[in-house]
């Protein structure tokens, strides 16, 4: 029987459902499950991916078309598995699903757009280095070895002839000898010169494939390369681990080696991290290391790096496609063996991975916002099942979810045995300023103790929405249905949801006043406000939020700015709150704490309380004593700031967990969101509404529909779904979004399904 492959072509309709056989032809009949091949389909040339071999099939076989070339590296077989099942999970399409798992660059081309780059290389022989050591001693040089190319185990060979070097030559030589193998462009030397040593047997020359190297920002330099001595709590924490790791195939359930690290900020959770991957690549496994955000993230980066050197890649979308193929290639032919990066890093090519390391378990960037919408955290935990690893999570702040899940260690105090700062809650429903009297004194402390304050904003611009003081007018988005936010220094308002930007107006369009009211303080006007309040040119304010931080790099950059600088004060967004370890802050204050509780949205009491307790987390790390913290909120009564400024991690989790068994939220069901678009709210609702109709399944309860705010000129409607048997649900709501996809009313609106939405 002719060798089958069964072949996903990666192709964006949803419609057309592979995998399709194919007749792999002599040349290509080894392909194996996980091959990158260029097959016709549907009267084009498309990449496909072979996801099963098979010896038969129910296709005549005069009727099978037969790939026609090999394109790029393939995947492993696991990351196949894998996207096939998050095709399932997160209602998409296994073409969809593969395209995550491909090498960077190979994308839905049929041809891969990167490949590996090769440059002429010039390394000293044996022969040459003799050569050297002979013309220094100055003693009469051997002969040349009688044909051109030497470096043979053995050492040089000798002939009667002496050799006999020029300066020039003797420059080149001595150049190689000191920097090792250098490509022949930078040793200083002609071809012509070159090629002729190497007849000569001094030098090799040939072509070889070029690394080309990520250079990360220099935040870090604090990394060390030795192991510190573990605290007693570290050590707790670690020997589970190291237990699970050497535990023989089936010894354990899976589900114990599902681990959260919840260990208060500083409490040197990344020590752990980096003994428990050294223990993974000792019983001869690989490691990957997740990262909410590289950017966020340069300190955890560096200390891998620095422990373990060219063993780690880094993968992320700041690297150059060059540099990021590499870095997989590497991965995939098992010279680097631990895969560090953002959440795409899941699908890091390593086989025989024993370590998956979640770092700050919280973050919402791990959820995808494309099509498909995975969370990396699950599939970071389905991947350490199918390929028996330990799951690793840590955070100070960890979700009810994890906490109900995962086998739980705890590291209560941190490495240096300092108290968490204290945290003092600043009432602000009389307030007339935006900084609080008390944060105004304690901004004057900092600057005369001269240390460092981080000031945590959630919104950015000059203020929320402007508003007419005659009529009322609220200057609005024209594609969506929120308010346009000022940004002074751009002289503009924008739309925070689809960029729309226009003129800050002089007067209002529609009654003819000029008097127009702000409302509210973003970044930019606190950086102002800052400014002001300190008075001292020496004390500078740093601002950090998505508006300063636009281009590649540009938050690292700032990052490290603030932390050259012998003192100072740090303003922006969630992004300052983040695993930054800056030793000298002694402040942190978060302004307007409640403003992040008024979302609708059920994880808006766990966000709030993560962020108060991630910012206090950032002050008092140093030897400066003690930091403080101050929270400036309208709602100081509110449970999650009560238990933030308590430093109550357990507590909080404890009530959140209750809370949401009572209301049947994650993680007690799972939670599908199916949002309709068009161009007019009838049909947005009408497909919304057919697809509720439809969705049907064992435990599973349709809220909805209900309007949603119109974004970029749709109108949008949409349904949520809360289900007790996950997969059933996910299954009834692809199905009945497919079908109504394809009907009439399904035509005239988009329809998308996310499933864990955020
Ligand atoms: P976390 O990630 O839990 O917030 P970190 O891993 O950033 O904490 O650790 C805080 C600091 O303590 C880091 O500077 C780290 O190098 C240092 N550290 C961690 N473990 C030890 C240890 N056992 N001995 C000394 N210093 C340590
Ligand atoms: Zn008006
Ligand atoms: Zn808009």
């Amino acid at each position: 029987m002719p060798p089958i492959a069964r072949i996903e072509p990666l192709t964006t309709a949803r419609a057309l459902r592979g995998p399709f056989d194919y007749l792999l032809p002599p040349e290509l009949s080894d392909a194996a499950v996980g091959a990158v091949l260029v097959v016709p389909f549907a009267g084009r040339e498309v990449l496909g991916v072979i996801v099963e071999r098979s010896e038969t099939t129910d296709v005549p076989a005069e009727k099978l078309a037969r790939p026609r070339a090999v394109a790029g590296p393939g995947i492993p077989a696991e990351l196949v598995a894998l996207a096939r099942w998050i095709a399932d999970e997160y209602c998409s399409t296994p073409a969809r699903a593969l395209g995550l798992v491909l090498p960077p660059g190979a994308g839905r081309a049929t041809r891969p757009r990167v490949s590996s780059r090769s440059a002429l290389v010039a390394e000293l022989t044996p022969s040459g280095r003799l050569a050297l050591a002979l013309a220094a001693e100055g003693a009469p040089l051997p002969g040349e070895p009688p044909n051109g190319r030497s470096g043979v185990p053995g050492g040089p060979r000798t002939s009667a002839k002496p050799v006999r070097l020029t300066p020039k030559q003797h420059t080149i030589l001595s150049t190689l000898q000191t920097a090792g193998p250098l490509p022949a462009a930078q040793t200083g030397a002609d071809h012509g010169t070159l090629r002729r040593l190497a007849a000569r047997g001094l030098l090799l020359l040939e072509r070889r494939e070029q690394r080309r190297r990520p250079v990360h920002a220099a935040i870090g330099q604090r990394a060390s390369a030795q192991p510190p001595r573990l605290t007693a709590e570290q050590e707790r924490a670690l020997d589970p681990l190291i237990a699970a790791l050497n535990a023989p195939d089936g010894a354990l359930a899976p589900a114990d080696r599902r681990f959260l690290l919840h260990g208060v900020t500083g409490s040197g959770k990344t020590e752990v991290y980096l003994q428990a991957a050294a223990a993974a690549l000792e019983a001869g496994r690989t490691v990957i290391v997740l990262v909410p955000e590289i950017a966020l993230a340069p300190q955890t980066v560096a200390r891998f790096e620095a422990r373990f050197g060219d063993t780690v890649a880094v993968l992320h979308s700041q690297l150059g496609q060059g540099e990021r193929y590499d870095e997989w290639m590497r991965l995939r032919r098992g010279e680097a063996r631990i895969a560090v990066g953002p959440r795409s890093a899941v699908f890091a090519p390593l086989e025989q991975v024993g370590l998956v390391i979640v770092d700050e378990e919280h973050e919402s960037a791990y959820k995808h916002e494309g099509d498909p919408r995975y969370d990396a955290r699950r599939v970071a935990a389905r991947r350490a099942h199918d390929a028996g690893a330990v799951l690793l999570s840590g955070s100070a702040t960890p979700r009810p979810e994890s906490v109900h899940a995962l086998r739980r260690l705890r590291i209560s105090r941190r490495v240096d045995g300092r108290p968490l700062p204290p945290v003092e809650i600043l009432d602000m429903r009389d307030a007339k300023h935006p900084l609080h009297p008390v944060t105004r004194e304690a901004l004057g402390d900092v600057r005369r103790a001269g240390r460092k304050a981080i000031v945590l904003v959630n919104r950015r611009g000059w203020s929320n929405f402007l508003s007419c003081r005659s009529c009322g007018k609220v200057w609005q988005c024209p594609q969506c249905d929120v308010a346009l936010v000022l940004h002074r220094s751009q002289r503009a308002v924008t739309c925070h949801h689809c960029g729309h930007a226009e003129r800050v107006p002089s007067s209002c369009p529609d009654c003819g006043s000029v008097t127009l009211a702000r409302h509210g303080a973003g970044t930019e006007r606190i950086e102002q406000e800052l400014i002001e309040a300190i008075g001292d040119p020496s004390f500078p304010v740093f601002r950090l939020d998505a508006d300063t931080t636009a281009t590649k790099g540009a938050i690292a950059k700032a990052l490290g700015r603030f932390d050259a600088a012998p003192a100072g004060v740090l303003v922006g967004t969630q992004i300052v709150a983040k695993g930054h370890d800056f030793p000298d802050v002694t402040l942190g204050v978060v302004l307007d704490a409640d403003q992040t509780l008024r979302f609708p949205d059920f994880r808006a009491d766990e966000r709030t309380f993560s962020l108060i307790a991630q910012l206090a987390g950032r002050a008092g790390r140093g030897q400066h004593g003690e930091g403080r913290v101050l929270v400036q909120t309208l709602a100081p009564e509110e449970r999650a700031i009560v238990a933030a400024a308590a430093h109550d991690s357990d507590g909080f989790v404890e009530g959140e967990l209750q809370r949401r068994e009572l209301l049947r939220y994650p993680p007690f069901a799972s939670l599908i969101r199916v949002v309709c678009a068009a161009e007019r709210a009838a049909d947005a609702h009408a497909a919304a509404d057919a697809v509720a109709r439809l969705v049907d399944a064992p435990g599973a309860q349709v809220l909805g529909p209900a309007p949603l705010f119109r974004l970029r000129g749709r109108e949008r409607s949409q349904l949520v779904i809360k289900a007790t048997q996950r997969r059933a649900a996910v299954q009834a709501v692809a199905a009945a979004v497919d079908a109504v996809a394809r009907t009439a009313v399904g035509r005239r609106a988009s329809l998308s399904a996310d499933v864990d939405p955020q």
